[in-house]
């Protein structure tokens, strides 16, 4: 049986992928890594003047 790696799309034999879904422990990571990211760019909103930014981001809304 075959898969599709979420993050590269390759295929990936499921009975032999000890990371699966992924293709590798490399696309695991970077899965999670962008689930991350996405969390803490909503999560994160609010409080990234505090991160040093300057006020210029205001002109989105
Ligand atoms: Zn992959």
């Amino acid at each position: 049986m075959q898969v599709t790696c979420p993050t590269c799309r390759r295929p990936v034999d499921w009975a032999n992928a000890p990371d699966r879904p992924f293709c590798s422990e490399r696309c695991r990571l970077i899965d999670l890594g962008a689930w991350l990211t996405e969390r803490n760019a909503i999560a994160g909103e609010p409080a990234s003047d505090a991160a040093g930014q300057p006020h210029e981001a205001e002109s989105d809304r």
